[in-house]
């Protein structure tokens, strides 16, 4: 019997891997600024999310390490029993200034925020509208709320309306949406959104993962467009990416953060994020305010790239920010791609269905790369286009 078991798993197993669609986890040996190593080989990493650098930032480890000494390894509890410190408090202060919201509040992760939040705001006789390209995370916690769903076209926001004028809803309404989508590295219309919401009676959750410490100055996506954070909108945001640490957090009214600190399961069911861990982000999100040299290497380093796949005419996505995707007609040749740009020392691994529709590489651009590590990848890009055009 069990055997039988095994053999459907052995042989789903074996179609993935015919489709070129298996995938495998490969651990770096050591990573050091934006150096990777893995089995013996040095790389320059582009792709980690590491978008400042401040993973390594010396501030922010001796911060960890300090945290570490004085509160222990884990937090050994849920926040609501004795899973908090003062730093978590503190750094939900630091957040409401940030993100300019009353109230704001840890979650363990951008996933677990997504899969829990959602569902908090949406239950049955609400319905969701969500973006056909939003982060698998969104997807689930819209699967695991009970409100009737509403897919629409990447970015229509026309057909939002559509669907705003058509149905009755007696419930609440939200919309949500990544703010840079992380596959294509595009912006989320947000004005748009935003006054979408506002005439309509929306609630708007924007996923800022890849938007916190890139755009509007470090500050977001909202920031980006010089929008005010009213009532109606939701911020959540990760420590994962530019942050540099772990973690992620929901800025909003101070009602709706009461509400999920009352309804959020991963919140309630979870342990809380190690001291170290919110000790790195409080030093992180600071360093992010007041060094402003940060983002704008970064925003250099993107566009010395952007460059080069523009005069290489390589095929890219109307990607705006430092996700820079080259596309490519089937996995195979993107396999081919990534394994050229790895002969030359660039680690850029293959992004496959059903991650994303067509498969590529995405290149995840650092103000922590050096200028030569920049020009190498442009070497390696030109090389790539060379022999693209011979296949
Ligand atoms: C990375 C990402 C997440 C998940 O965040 P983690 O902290 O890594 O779990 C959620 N949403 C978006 C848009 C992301 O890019």
């Amino acid at each position: 019997m069990s055997e039988k078991i095994f053999e459907i798993f052995e042989k789903k197993i074996e179609e993935l891997k015919e489709k070129l669609l298996y995938r495998s986890i490969r651990d770096a040996e050591a990573l050091e600024n934006m150096k990777i190593t893995i089995n013996g080989k040095v790389y320059i990493n582009f792709a980690s999310n590491d978008y400042l650098g401040l993973s390594k930032h010396p501030l922010v480890i001796e911060a960890a390490k300090n945290a570490l000494e004085l509160f222990g390894v884990g937090s050994c509890a849920s926040r609501l029993l004795s899973g908090g410190t003062i730093l978590h408090r503190k750094v939900e202060e630091l957040l409401c200034e940030f993100k300019d919201v009353e109230a704001s509040l840890i979650l363990n992760s951008g996933y677990t925020a997504n899969i829990s939040l959602i569902p908090a705001l949406a239950d049955e006789g609400d319905i969701i509208l969500s973006d056909e390209l939003n982060h698998a995370s969104i997807i689930d916690g819209c699967r695991l709320s009970k409100a009737k769903k509403f897919i629409y076209k990447h970015g229509d926001t026309e057909e939002i309306e559509k669907i705003l004028k058509k149905i009755s809803c007696k419930g609440k309404k939200l919309i949500v949406t990544d703010t840079v989508f992380s596959m294509d590295g595009d912006i989320a219309p947000l004005y748009e959104l935003y006054e979408l919401c506002k005439n309509y009676e929306a609630l708007l959750y924007i996923d800022d993962a890849h938007g916190t410490g890139v755009l509007g100055d470090g500050y977001g996506a909202l920031k980006h467009f010089g929008l005010k954070p009213d009532s109606f909108v939701i911020q959540m945001g990760t420590f994962s990416k530019a942050v540099g640490a772990f973690g992620a957090f929901v800025g909003g009214s101070k009602t709706l953060i009461n509400w999920f600190v009352n309804t959020a399961r991963a919140l309630i069911f979870s342990t809380a994020l190690p001291t170290s861990v919110i000790a790195a982000a409080y030093v992180s999100l600071k360093i992010i305010r007041e060094n402003k040299n940060l983002t704008k290497k970064l925003w250099e380093n993107t566009e010395k790239v952007r460059e080069t796949i523009r005069k290489l005419e390589l095929q890219t996505t109307k990607s705006q920010t430092p996700i820079v995707p080259i596309l490519f007609e089937s996995i195979q040749k993107t396999q081919k791609a990534s394994e050229i740009l790895s002969s030359f020392g660039i680690y850029a691994p293959v992004i496959r269905p059903p991650t994303v529709k067509i498969p590529r590489i995405r290149l995840s651009i650092s103000a922590a790369h050096k200028n030569e590590e920049i020009e190498r990848l442009s070497e390696a890009l030109i090389h790539l286009s060379q022999q693209l055009h011979q296949v």
